[in-house]
């Protein structure tokens, strides 16, 4: 930036008065993005370089700190960060869409997340749709609870050879059946087996 510039002087204005200030902040800001050595405004500093790398070091710690919690432990074991917007493109129905997307960011309401709500101990938010006494998590509903076996086999049988499901266990397995490459049979299947959830449910 040009000595004459009016921010040019006020930051040196500043930093002769050693006050701390927006001078301090913007600082902070490219040591963090690691472009220390553009910090002194008589060098350039590539604004569109700084913009990128705080998004992708934004990116980065969202990712880490979603790690930690329990409400988007789904969501961080099944998303497609290979191809984040894909899904977008995937023109699913609004049903599915919805089912897919209350899925994956858990709030299906599945007993794990009924159960939260109601502040009920987690060993006990049990599944009402088989006799398994398991926690009706995203995985039982989608890949093992026995109240969805007929609907399950159809989804697999039309996913065919695309998702590994005989081999495949637990989150592994989930994740390949929300990859955007097969989402849009799954989510027909997964919206039919909901409508059959309910009547579990509500019998
Ligand atoms: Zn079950």
């Amino acid at each position: 930036m040009e000595e004459d510039r009016l921010p040019v002087k006020v930051y040196k204005w500043m930093e002769s008065l050693r006050v701390d200030g927006w001078v301090k902040d913007v600082k902070h800001i490219i040591t963090y993005a690691n472009m220390d050595d553009s910090q002194d405004f008589e060098n350039k500093c590539d604004l569109d370089v700084l913009q990128a790398r705080l998004k992708v070091l934004n990116r980065d710690k969202w990712w880490l700190e979603a790690g930690t919690k329990t409400k988007l432990e789904t969501f961080m074991e099944v998303f497609d960060r290979s191809d984040p917007k894909g899904l977008i493109k995937c023109n699913l129905q609004q049903n599915q869409r919805s089912v897919v997307a209350r899925l994956k960011c858990r709030v299906l309401p599945l007993m794990v997340e009924v159960g939260r709500f109601k502040n009920t101990p987690r060993e006990k938010r049990i599944c009402p749709c088989c006799t398994k006494q398991a926690i009706e998590t995203e995985v039982h509903f989608v890949t093992v609870c026995e109240g969805f076996e007929d609907e399950r086999k159809a989804m697999y049988a039309e996913l065919g050879s695309k998702v590994d499901s005989k081999n495949l266990k637990g989150e592994q397995l989930l994740r390949e059946l929300l990859k955007n490459n097969v989402i849009k049979i799954t989510a027909k299947h997964l919206e039919h087996m909901f409508e059959v959830r309910k009547g579990y449910v509500y019998l």
